[in-house]
């Protein structure tokens, strides 16, 4: 790799992957363990993007308690493990497990990680613009940080930025949902009570989510305040969706109307802290200034939202807001048209592919697009679904691979591939495939998906 040691204004590499977040994070990681020169261009000051927001990871396991995701993002859950970062996969209810993660250690295992394989990063660096060439090739993207302008020029472009911004910019095509799943401005409230808390929910169950007709069938009749005591007494995390009730009283009595209809609430590795996933805000996140209104309004509705939980939820009286994501988390904007669409009846019936890189088990989970979370979609699948390599292969463009939530599925099929350990899956796919063209000089669309598979096995990928 040539770089400048100051003021790089041109790099030319092997593999550059945008976006460091859940996908792009192992996608460079992949790309450096397997011998060529990555880069990854972060906008960012850390690695990590939403795995680094302190949600937990969903669906590591499936229905029956099986790991369906290893490789790179189980190295990464044992590194935080070491730390005290996490207590590794814990069985759920409904959502079949969550790994709940230190969102800061996260960041430092990251980085600590991309050190190890002498992956190069550029953070707080913005890919602007993507320049392409006739013959269906990505030459550079350009980049914008507080150097200037920078040109990366690389063999093979890995598009991880959630938003699909490189490929779309070189002319890939891709859907857009008319109605988009909302963003929720992720925070935290320090200072909780939370035996307080459990108390009030052992004696009011009516006022969980999982105890209501739309989800009782998943609980198998298992008490979800006995998961949600047993989850905290021994791992100190949980997550649990409730106060339905609650909200409706509230909205009777101040005539706030909840955009959610009911509280999600997380439990985090920290003593004392309950991170809220229950704030909705319904905006196109590609359209730059309804974004800066959403992320306006969405801090409004967290006062809100804060005012409910100090003001009637047992266990937040004296809470205060301890933390505020630094931007609105995004649930789906553009998703790009690949060799193949994965979608609703291959997730929901767990069909297995000849190309499959990895595998995903979450639930098809597709949010409400309107207030009060009324159209909201839960349906487990049947088995675990094989992500197809080719979801990964834009149409059109010839070096560039896309991992994460802006790949080749239906809005449908988001609902379950979105999952963060099936981006991670997608990105070690990706990097590696990466790796697989640059040392073969070849598209990543001429990769043998036998050997890809081959080699994802030997590093401890499942597919
Ligand atoms: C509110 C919410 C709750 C969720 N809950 C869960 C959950 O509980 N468990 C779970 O497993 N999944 C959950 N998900 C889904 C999951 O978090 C995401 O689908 C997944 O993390 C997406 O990964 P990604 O790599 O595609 O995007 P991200 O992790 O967002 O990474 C994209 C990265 O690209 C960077 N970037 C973007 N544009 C540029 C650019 N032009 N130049 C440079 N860098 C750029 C961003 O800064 C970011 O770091 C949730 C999602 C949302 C929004």
């Amino acid at each position: 790799m040539s770089t400048r040691r100051k003021n790089i204004r041109k790099v030319d590499t092997d593999v550059i992957v945008v976006g460091g977040g859940t996908a792009g994070l192992v996608a460079g990681l992949a790309a450096a363990q397997n011998g060529v020169d990555a880069i990854i261009i972060e906008k960012h000051g850390f690695l990590g993007g939403m795995a680094a927001s302190g949600l937990a990871w969903a669906a590591f396991l499936d229905e029956n308690g099986n790991q369906v995701v290893k490789g790179i993002p189980q190295q990464i859950i044992d590194r935080l493990m070491q730390l005290g970062g996490s207590p590794g996969h814990l069985v759920h209810y409904l959502v079949l497990s969550r790994t709940p993660v230190n969102k800061e250690l996260v960041k430092i295992v990251a980085s600590r990680m991309a050190q190890e394989v002498g992956l190069h990063l550029l953070l707080h660096s913005l890919v602007v613009e993507t320049k392409t060439s006739q013959n269906g090739r990505i030459e550079e993207v350009i980049v914008h940080n507080s150097s200037g302008k920078q040109s990366i020029r690389g063999k093979i472009f890995i598009d991880a930025t959630g938003d699909a911004e490189v490929a779309a910019a070189a002319g890939v095509p891709y859907e857009k949902s008319k109605s988009l799943m909302p963003p929720s401005l992720l925070f935290e409230l320090g200072n909780v009570n939370v035996d307080k808390l459990l108390d009030y929910l052992e004696n009011h169950p009516e006022e969980l989510e999982a105890e209501t007709e739309t989800y009782k069938t998943y609980t198998h009749g298992y008490k979800v305040v006995d998961y949600v005591k047993r989850s905290y007494r021994k791992f100190g995390c949980f997550t649990v969706s409730a106060f339905r009730n609650l909200i409706k009283r509230v909205e009777r009595e101040t005539k706030y109307v909840h955009p959610k209809g009911y509280l999600v609430l997380e439990k985090i590795p920290i003593s004392d802290h309950i991170l809220d996933v229950s704030t909705r805000v319904f905006v196109d996140a590609t359209d730059a200034e309804d974004l800066a209104r959403a992320e306006i309004e969405a801090h409004e509705q967290m006062l809100r939202v804060v005012d409910i939980y100090t003001k009637y939820i047992p266990g937040f009286e004296e809470a205060y807001i301890a933390s505020v994501a630094p931007e609105l988390a995004i649930r789906e904007t553009r998703r790009i048209i690949g060799e193949y669409i994965l979608n609703e009846s291959d997730v929901l019936n767990g069909r297995e592919f000849d190309d499959g890189i990895g595998k995903a088990s979450h639930p098809l989970d597709v949010h409400a697009v309107t207030a009060n979370g009324k159209d909201d979609r839960l349906e487990r699948l049947k088995k675990p679904v094989d992500i197809p390599y080719r979801c990964l292969i834009p149409k059109k463009m010839d070096n560039i691979l896309v991992a994460g939530r802006c790949v080749s599925v239906t809005r449908e099929a988001l609902g379950t591939v979105r999952a963060m350990p099936a981006c991670m899956a997608m990105g070690q796919a990706a990097g590696m495939a990466a790796a697989l063209a640059v040392k073969k000089g070849i598209s990543p669309k001429k990769i043998n998906t036998e050997d890809l598979r081959k080699l994802l096995r030997e590093q401890g990928a499942i597919v």
